[in-house]
């Protein structure tokens, strides 16, 4: 479904990956985790092709795509393969929740504003926001802000989901009904790649966790596994700082 090969990326003389390579198969739910500074949202930023890696191959679904080879066609027909949600929400502060959602079914889908309005109603109810539907960005709490993030996600149908921290910019008491949006639609089976600092989470949700460090994978498995009995020393080291 999703294969990452040898993906390398550097900012200037600093190489933040170092060759990724990273399978995920179909309805699998990925946790990735690690320090900070790591690589985590570099990478997860180079399968949306939001970042251009230096190296390697993107492949997703039967769309595949060579970083040194990469023409914007190519880059733009694998961009639609994958939907981004973001720390910080990146809502249209100047639309409503269900402008916002509605965006990519007129622009990227070309549907009709009636189908798009009626989807995004529905879209909009899954996460728990019909009463808010004409409410601005501002007049939302982050969390329901970032369930119109995760909403406008869905909408665009693609074939994996990529979460970049998704609770962390919330405040404490609002985490839980983010999450709770996520655990729902991973039981869709829904492919995501989630880059979290909740461990929890982590370990409920995900199928297999992957544990980055300066920029490479050092290790990934079973949550019960990567948690219960990591085999590298560096996550263990990582683990019994968070406890
Ligand atoms: P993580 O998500 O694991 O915290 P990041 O992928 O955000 O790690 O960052 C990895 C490294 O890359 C950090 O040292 C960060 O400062 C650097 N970095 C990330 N984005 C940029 C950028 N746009 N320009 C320069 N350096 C960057």
């Amino acid at each position: 479904m999703i294969r990452l090969s040898g993906i390398r990326k550097s900012f200037g003389r600093q190489e933040v990956l170092k060759g990724i390579d990273l399978h995920v198969g179909k309805g699998e739910v990925v946790a990735i985790l690690g320090p900070s500074g790591s690589g985590k949202t570099t990478l997860l930023r180079c399968i949306n092709y939001l970042e251009k890696p230096g190296e390697g191959e993107i492949r997703i679904g039967d769309q595949a795509l060579d970083a040194r080879r990469a023409g914007k066609k190519d880059v733009h027909a694998l961009r639609r393969r994958s939907a981004m949600v973001f720390q910080q929400y990146n809502l249209f502060s100047h639309k409503t929740a269900l402008e916002n959602v509605m965006e990519g079914l007129v622009v990227v889908k070309k549907m009709s504003k009636d189908e798009a309005r009626k989807r995004g109603i529905a879209l909009l109810e899954k996460v728990g926001l019909g009463a808010k539907l004409d409410a601005y960005p501002s007049r939302l709490s982050g969390g329901q802000q970032q369930r119109v993030g995760i909403a406008r996600a869905l909408a665009l149908e693609p074939e994996v989901i990529l979460f970049d921290e998704p609770t962390s910019a919330l405040d404490p008491e609002l985490v839980g009904e983010v999450l709770a949006v996520i655990r729902r639609i991973a039981k869709e089976g829904i492919t995501m790649i989630i880059v979290t600092h909740e461990m929890g989470f982590a370990q409920d949700v995900a199928n297999r966790v992957v544990f980055m460090d300066e920029g490479v994978i050092v290790e990934e498995g079973p949550p019960a596994q990567l948690f219960g009995n990591p085999k590298e020393e560096r996550t263990r080291q990582f683990l019994k700082r968070l406890t």
